[in-house]
């Protein structure tokens, strides 16, 4: 059975399966940072730094 390589989440940093979360551009995000994203509001405190994991996206495709 083949297994899904592991892909280093970059808003918690753990490793997950690549087939269980979100690719964009070279960068993942796992199923349950993305559904804590989703589920977050602006207002949210824990927004900023949502905002602020994925600002490195951009970042590392600029540099
Ligand atoms: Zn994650």
């Amino acid at each position: 059975m083949h297994e899904g390589a592991l892909c280093e989440c970059i808003v918690c940093g753990q490793f997950k399966p690549q087939d269980q979360g979100l690719h964009i551009v070279s960068e993942f995000i796992c199923g349950s940072c993305e559904n804590e994203m989703v589920q977050t509001d602006v207002k949210d405190e824990k927004y900023p730094f949502y905002v602020h994991q994925m600002k490195q996206i951009w970042v590392h495709k600029n540099v």
